[in-house]
């Protein structure tokens, strides 16, 4: 099979500078994460620590966020400092500096970084958390950035959040790719090569856009993504259904061996009421490794991401990664 495309872009991840790029914690030390290691080949990660951002030393005194008069403020109880026009003020000139960006990766339960899991209290001394939200950076990437892929590093060690991460990051950085070529070859391609990935999302809707993609390309290129980045904000939770009936939708498009091998790739892919949807995928791909013409859209539907990636698995750390298995399509090492 030939690649859909070769492109040696990667995609630019904003990450918390303590997840193995520095020892800015408060407490002087840096958290190491296997997976960020991992990802590290196969993106261009822009660290960031918003604390140190704002002119906090490295060690500091804690920050936590208050909760005064429902509105949220960052403070340092040591201190009695209220940080959050600093922290605001830096959130604001570093997103804005952000020419290109397609996810980020964020310290889990950090007050400046945590995405949801940031405990609130009632004042500055309160001894128990009264509530959880996100934290004051976070909370302004998740403001400015609504499409972007944006996870926890804690969440990435959830099988389900990592798979939903990866293809929502590589496929916005191939459309982000695709708009920006000089020419409508790119973006028609992008189409093509997604066409039943984005069904898996939502297939009303991705059956609309493909009714639409002459329209949206002679006319306003810029709503076709825009389209595209809503049907990815739609996760699919139930992948076994989702497959399902993508694979009862197009019974007049494949041959109906190849159909009737990834049924049963399906079926054969679920253990005990679990769907492992990382071995039915390495299923189809070998399925289609030996194959001269694959159905349109096969590719990336099959490896949404780095085979390395779909190979990745901390739980089992010393077993071998499944590096034979058969690449078809390669994404910008
Ligand atoms: S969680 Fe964010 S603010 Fe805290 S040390 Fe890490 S990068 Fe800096």
């Amino acid at each position: 099979m030939n690649s859909h495309r070769d492109s040696e872009q990667k995609p630019i991840v904003v990450v918390s500078q303590c997840l193995g790029f520095g020892a800015v914690r408060y407490n002087g030390l840096m958290v190491e994460n296997s997976f960020i290691a991992a990802l590290e080949k196969h993106v261009r990660f822009v660290p960031v620590c918003p604390e140190v951002g704002i002119g906090l030393g490295v060690p500091r005194d804690p920050i936590r966020i208050v909760t005064l008069k429902s509105a949220r403020r960052l403070i340092q109880p040591s201190t009695a400092s209220d940080l959050t026009e600093r922290m605001s003020a830096f959130a604001d000139s570093f997103l804005r500096g952000i020419a290109e960006v397609d996810g980020f990766i964020l310290k889990s339960r950090s007050p400046s970084c945590g995405v949801h899991d940031v405990k609130l209290f009632a004042s500055a001394t309160a001894e128990d958390s009264d509530g959880k939200g996100s934290g004051l950076f976070a909370e302004r990437v998740l403001r400015d950035f609504p499409f972007a892929a944006v996870e926890s590093e804690a969440r990435l060690g959830d099988f389900r959040c990592r798979h939903n991460f990866l293809i929502k990051l590589f496929t916005l950085q191939r459309l982000r790719s695709a708009m920006t070529s000089p020419t409508d070859r790119e973006l028609v391609r992008f189409h093509k090569a997604h066409r039943l990935l984005l069904r898996l999302f939502d297939a009303e809707a991705a059956t609309a856009l493909d009714a639409k993609f002459e329209d949206f390309l002679a006319k306003n290129p810029p709503r076709y993504a825009g389209e595209v980045l809503r049907v990815l904000s739609l996760v699919p939770r139930d992948w076994r259904r989702r497959f399902e009936e993508l694979l009862k939708s197009v019974r007049d498009e494949f041959p109906a061996e190849l159909l009737g091998n990834l049924t049963r790739g399906l079926h054969a892919s679920a253990h005990a009421g679990h769907f492992d949807v990382i071995e039915f995928l390495h299923r189809a791909r070998s399925m289609l490794f030996h194959r001269k013409q694959a159905p349109l859209g096969c590719e990336v539907l099959f490896e949404p991401y780095p085979v390395a990636l779909l190979n990745w698995r901390e739980r089992f750390p010393a077993q071998p990664q499944r590096s034979s298995h058969p690449q078809l399509i390669r994404h910008g090492e």
